[in-house]
């Protein structure tokens, strides 16, 4: 675009409109509106950020966000913020942006750390290259390895590798957002919008289930609020739990997707000398007392299609098995249990679970940890935003990987990856409410953080002349606290 097509025409001017250059999109936004993405406006002539800038007093202490612009700034700086600020850290949550990149980072703030002087390099990054991974705690088969998570009906990301009791999905990434049609990149920033500022978003898998996700709370699958994270697999369990059961039972068969375990053959059941009770499961026996795929994936029992348990009996070996043979089937979360009897022709049959046994079966709950959704927001930081920090980009990234520089997002320290680039991953539910923020290109905007020594920033070409005080910064922007 020309300087010609930037500028705005002397009519244009005449109303009061003003032009944002805080994207690519250029929004002119008249008087009393606001820009395409919401997050700048228009008041009275000029360009302002809407949001408030939020400054984190001290880690996981008082939340203080003020605004420039407001009336209600009275000069204090609030009992955390006293004095010389130490400790507190302004955040990139309504810093406004550095695009086009050239320009130096919006706040450079100087700060004193234990005796050090500091530089937290503040900015809002605009993340075309970014998604999120989701931690679904759940056994329950949500779909297929690779296939298409949607939202609105939109792909926006895939399955992915599952994980210990978890289920994983990898939402987002550029292709998402740019390469396909213009509603799937909408649609998938939308989701990922709602996902990184803890709202929740109803997905659906390709040939699987419906999953509502939201950052730090329990996943409803197909309508059904997941409350347990498994124990562990059939296998684990059996460890767990063999002492426990021995005195009590002939047989524990634990049903799983992943391992199921069959006490009496097990390791754990061979150590208590517990006699082998001839019944066999299906699948296939990967070690003894382990086996794999004895049913289908589903939303029933340990994450199989079981419903009923006893679909997964194969056989009961009458040179081994005798009539009376206590047998239980339980599965990872407790969630299902049954107790049987095999009767005179050794045929399992319902019966009432002794005490001591239900207690076990309590006991697995128990130990069960709440099955949550995890949201990591993972971004590349190492292209043009690097500008905004120094004037010599690579010695960032060195910077970083030396770990000079410490990185926060919203003040939340990221895990950034080894290798080339910044390419950084953060848990979203410990970043401040409403962190996140978007552009119509589409992309994410996250607030990023630099934190390092004054010396070694000077060192690596940043714009050290135009770092200013943590009060200074607070003075020159009239604010308004929030408790
Ligand atoms: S979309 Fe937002 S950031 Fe981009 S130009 Fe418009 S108001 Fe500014």
């Amino acid at each position: 675009m020309s300087d010609d097509e930037i500028a705005l025409s002397p009519s244009e001017r005449d109303q009061g409109i003003v032009r944002c250059d805080a994207c690519p999109v250029l929004c002119r936004i008249r008087p009393g509106r606001a820009g395409a993405c919401d997050r700048y406006a228009n008041e009275a002539g000029k360009l302002v950020r809407v949001d408030p800038l939020v400054l984190l007093a001290k880690p996981d202490l008082a939340r203080v966000a003020f605004v420039e612009g407001s009336s209600n700034w009275a000069g204090e700086l609030g009992p955390n913020l006293l004095g010389k600020g130490e400790g507190a850290l302004v955040t990139g949550i309504g810093a406004t942006t550095t695009y086009p990149d050239y320009k130096p980072a919006p706040f450079i703030v100087s700060s004193r750390h234990d005796g050090v002087d500091m530089v937290t390099v503040v900015t809002e990054g605009i993340f075309s290259y970014c998604g999120a991974k989701v931690k679904i705690d759940t056994d329950r088969w949500l779909g297929p390895e690779q296939a298409a998570v949607r939202s609105q009906g939109e792909a926006v990301g895939h399955v992915t590798t599952a994980e210990y009791g978890s289920q994983m999905l990898s939402l987002g990434g550029v292709h998402h957002l740019v390469g396909g049609s213009k509603k799937e990149g909408v649609v998938t920033c939308d989701a990922l919008l709602a996902l990184c500022n803890k709202e929740a978003v109803e997905l659906t898998i390709d040939c699987g289930a419906t999953v509502v996700v939201q950052a730090d709370k329990p996943p409803v699958v197909n309508g059904t609020r997941e409350e347990r994270m498994r124990v562990g697999c059939g296998s684990a369990a059996i460890g767990m739990f063999a002492p426990q059961w021995k005195d009590h039972v002939d047989e524990v068969i634990v049903v799983d997707d992943h391992i199921t375990g069959v006490l009496s053959e097990h390791q754990g059941g061979r150590f208590l000398d517990m006699k082998p009770a001839g019944i066999r499961v299906r699948g296939r026996r990967s070690t003894p007392g382990r086996y794999f795929q004895v049913a289908q994936p589903g939303l029933g029992w340990g994450g199989t299609d079981v419903s009923d348990p006893l679909e997964i009996i194969e056989k009961i070996d009458p040179r081994q098995a005798w009539p009376g043979l206590r047998l239980l089937m339980v599965s990872t979360t407790g969630e299902h249990s049954a107790w049987f009897e095999l009767d005179k022709d050794l045929k399992p049959r319902a019966a009432s679970m002794p005490a001591p046994v239900r207690k076990v079966v309590e006991r697995i709950a128990e130990n069960c940890e709440p099955a949550l959704c995890t949201v990591l927001f993972m971004a590349g930081a190492g292209g043009s935003l690097r500008a905004g920090v120094t004037e010599n980009p690579v010695r960032l990234t060195r910077s970083v990987r030396d770990t000079l520089t410490r990185v926060t997002l919203g003040g939340v320290p990221a895990y950034v990856w080894p290798g080339g680039g910044i390419t950084l991953m953060v848990d979203v539910a410990k970043m401040p409410e409403k962190s996140f923020g978007y552009v119509p290109t589409p992309a994410l905007v996250a607030p990023i953080e630099f934190t390092l020594r004054a010396d070694h920033y000077a060192a690596l070409g940043g714009y050290a002349s135009r770092a200013v005080a943590l009060e200074d910064v607070l003075r020159a922007h009239k604010v308004r606290v929030e408790e």
